[in-house]
């Protein structure tokens, strides 16, 4: 289904809990008492009934996200369903990694295609540190786990924060030169946490382009988010994801359920839309989805604004 701007909506990213099992300096706060968690999520039925909504107005590519996805109880059986509807052709997850070496094989049997996975430092002390405790060896296990099990493209998703891992671009990009991943650089974001440090920290792709004359473009498909290169002969390819320096909103060809059980027509504009109250009637669902999709803005004002007008975190939204 086309959008108000004639931009084709075929994209659901579903944050399953707003619960994770890290507290990145960026995204989730230190302290138990400054988190916005939700009572409840969407229960394993009522994502069902949304999934299958969407998919029979166009929506051909399910992204499962979070918080973390991978502690939400059902999401084997979700993935089961969601790669039964035929029209579904691209089921993916965004994840920090900690718990994907036990459940890959089984992702895989359930029908999930490909996965990607947030590491913002190769340090074992300073990835502890962005995490707030986390190890990065079972991040480097999974990542491990998922080429050897072909769950592939494995993407790795990196926020370059100015002095605190822009230090290691150089070992990021050397990763694939030997694998076949697909690093991707996303600019720091003015939201949840992020506005803590964005003033100090925010790196631009493009500063970090600057410094590295041995990369080449490749053609990129125009949906994607990234700006892809590659170092010659390398096995993968480096992205370049930047909502905030060049903005993608012209292309942007999705709309989000929070684990809230409302709809996002976009990531950074306070406009929700509650679908939980009706996730059992079918018509209702549908009407629901397609308000999303043409209150679409044509794009955000992050830049202009200076933060994100998103009445939701990152870990209810997921990214
Ligand atoms: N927990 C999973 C993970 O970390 O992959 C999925 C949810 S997390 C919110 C999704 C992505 O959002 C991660 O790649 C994370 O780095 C990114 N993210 C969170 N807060 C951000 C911010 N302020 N700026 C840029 N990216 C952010
Ligand atoms: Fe958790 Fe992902 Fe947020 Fe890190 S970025 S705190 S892993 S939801």
């Amino acid at each position: 289904m086309n959008d108000n701007y004639g931009r084709k909506i075929n994209y659901l990213r579903v944050s399953l809990t707003d619960k994770c099992n890290l507290k990145c300096i960026y995204c989730m706060p230190a302290e138990e008492n400054e988190k916005e968690f939700l009572k409840s999520n969407m229960s394993y039925e009522e994502n069902c009934n949304i999934i299958k909504a969407a998919a029979s107005i166009g929506i051909g590519k399910i992204r499962f996200t979070g918080g973390e996805p991978l502690l939400y109880k059902d999401i084997i059986k979700l993935i089961e369903f969601t790669s039964k509807i035929s029209s579904i052709k691209d089921i993916s997850i965004t994840t920090n990694g900690m718990l994907l070496y036990d459940m890959a094989e089984e992702l895989k049997r359930a029908g999930l295609k490909r996965v990607n996975i947030s590491l913002d430092s190769l340090n074992p002390e300073k990835f502890k540190k962005i995490t707030r405790g986390g190890d990065v060896n079972k991040v480097f296990e999974s990542i491990e786990k998922c080429l050897s099990i072909g769950l592939e493209p494995v993407k790795i998703n990196t926020v370059i924060m100015r002095g605190i891992n822009d230090d290691e671009i150089d070992d990021f990009i050397n990763l694939t030169k030997d694998n076949p991943i697909s690093v991707r650089f996303i600019e720091l974001m003015p939201i949840g946490e992020g506005r803590k440090i964005y003033k100090e920290s925010f790196i631009s792709s493009e500063e970090v382009l600057s410094r590295y004359s041995n990369l080449i473009p490749i053609e990129t498909d125009k949906s994607s988010t990234a700006a892809l290169y590659k170092l010659n002969g390398a096995k993968g390819n480096i992205g370049f994801i930047t909502p905030m320096s060049c903005k993608f909103c012209s292309d942007c060809n999705r709309i989000r359920l929070t684990s809230a059980g409302t709809l996002k027509p976009c990531l950074h504009s306070e406009t929700e839309i509650s679908v939980k109250e009706y996730t059992d009637k079918d018509t209702i669902i549908l009407d629901k989805i397609k308000e999303a999709i043409y209150k679409k803005p044509s794009e955000h004002k992050i830049i202009e604004e200076g933060k994100s007008n998103s009445k939701k975190m990152m870990y209810q939204v997921g990214g």
